[in-house]
């Protein structure tokens, strides 16, 4: 045991405890993983009591900040746009957005990542709809108000604590992925990531000059035990609508919170999810066999820092960053009922491909058919634009990033057009 190294109080309190089962009755659908997006094959015909369901339904207006950034990041956000403008349009869903400034857009103008004035509405909205940040000219800005400071603000200041990223490869996709398509079709697994603490928060975090010409530079790793409890809740409890299997990865072999996070998983197995089965993966092991047969994995459940680049591993089994969405959920408000949640790409600002239209815009929209189901419990809309996604596939359209012999390939806004006339199909 490693109790010593851990503060005599906790850094956070533990009170707000994510639950599934709360997941669930928020979701209001009680099919929260059931549709987790792309899980289905696309089918063209329209799901017929998707916008008869949604006539019958008082409408309530939902308040989305859209947070575009960096690079490639106002491309994609622009699909998503006009996205949420056929919702209301066509009456489907009602939503009322606004838009700010993060990343290094926001340091050209407010000299930080993120404006406290931003702050203030994403902490007041329904959700936050997030782009990318980044790119080589904010690589020389002080390392605090750098591109990426605005999203670890976001991510700590409204406690998004839980990081979903689905990997599941469209069947008409399997040839994009960087692997034999027989390791990768049909592949659908979930890596779980804890957002909120490990190495990324952990202080001390400095460079100290050591007065002889030398330098040292710290990280901490951190996690205490109602951190790696409720991360683990989530996992159990996602596990359990799905194949029943949990991998869960550390390096306890080298690192202490390994160690502890290994035993807290453990306990909380024993306790409350004996039914699931619990496997214990290194990391690093864990990185190789997710590349070496992927289907092996139902859910993992990892820290920050390893859960940041397993969930990248994952995106190539799937073709391209381009491809992967993301959900991060907090704690509910106490005060609103409203459960924070912050959907994004899991891609960056591509600075490499900004400004040429040809971004995938597929990430982006995933992101926000994500936040369609965990948000606004609009689970038959989120159905809705994964289908028209899913179509525009099966019909042949690509975007560079997944383009192959033999398929059309489309720039940024074409393929907009192409999920919208999908949609378009569907509303009749
Ligand atoms: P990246 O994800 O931006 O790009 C990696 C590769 O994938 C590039 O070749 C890019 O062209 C391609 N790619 C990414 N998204 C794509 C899309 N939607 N369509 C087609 N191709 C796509 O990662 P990177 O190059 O390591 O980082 C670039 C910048 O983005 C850096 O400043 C980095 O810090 C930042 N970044 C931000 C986030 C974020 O905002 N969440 C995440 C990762 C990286």
């Amino acid at each position: 045991m490693c109790d010593t190294l851990a503060p005599a109080v906790p850094r956070r309190h533990p009170g707000s405890q994510f639950s599934l089962d709360t997941a669930i009755e928020w979701d209001g659908a009680s099919r929260y993983l059931s549709v987790l997006p792309f899980r289905r094959p696309a089918a063209r015909e329209r799901p017929p009591e998707i916008l008869q369901k949604t006539e019958r339904r008082a409408m309530a207006t939902h308040h989305l900040l859209l947070l575009p950034g960096d690079g490639i990041g106002p491309e994609v956000m622009a699909e998503v746009r006009r996205v949420i403008d056929w919702f209301n349009q066509r009456g489907v869903a009602s939503f009322e957005w606004e838009e700010d400034l993060v990343g290094g857009s926001a340091y050209d103008v407010h000299g930080q990542a993120i404006s406290e004035d931003a702050m203030k509405k994403a902490l007041a909205a329904d959700a936050v709809i997030f782009g990318a940040v980044g790119g080589p000219k904010w690589d020389k800005v002080p390392y605090e108000v750098r591109p990426e400071a605005g999203l670890l603000r976001l991510r700590k200041d409204l406690e998004l604590f839980a990081n979903l990223r689905p990997a599941i490869v469209y069947p008409a996709l399997a040839d994009s992925s960087s692997l034999k398509r027989e390791l990768v079709e049909g592949l659908d697994i979930l890596i779980l990531r804890e957002l909120t603490g490990g190495v990324y928060f952990g202080e001390p975090k400095q460079i100290i000059d050591l007065g002889n010409g030398q330098k040292r530079a710290v990280d901490t790793q951190i996690y205490d035990t109602f951190e790696i409890e409720r991360i683990g809740r989530v996992a159990f409890d996602l596990a359990r609508k799905r194949r029943n299997k949990v991998t869960s990865m550390e390096k306890r072999n080298v690192m202490v919170s390994g160690v502890l996070w290994n035993e807290v998983m453990d306990a909380l197995h024993k306790r409350e999810f004996a039914d699931v089965e619990l496997q214990h993966m290194l990391a690093d092991a864990g990185g190789m066999q997710l590349v070496r047969a992927p289907k092996q994995f139902d859910v993992i459940v990892t820290d920050n820092l390893f859960g940041d680049m397993l969930s990248d591993v994952a995106a190539m089994l799937t073709g391209s960053l381009g491809m992967l969405p993301s959900a991060s959920l907090g704690p509910v408000d106490d005060k609103t009922g409203r459960r924070r949640a912050m959907y994004e790409p899991v891609h960056g600002a591509a600075p490499d491909i900004a400004g040429q239209g040809v971004a995938n815009p597929v990430a982006m929209l995933a992101s926000f058919a994500m936040a369609l189901r965990y948000s606004f419990n609009l689970g038959a809309e989120a159905d809705m634009l994964e289908k028209a996604i899913g179509n525009v596939f099966d019909r042949g359209y690509r975007t560079a990033d997944v383009w192959t012999e033999g398929t059309e390939k489309l720039g940024t806004v074409a393929m907009g057009d192409a999920v919208i006339t999908e949609l378009d199909a569907f509303a009749g």
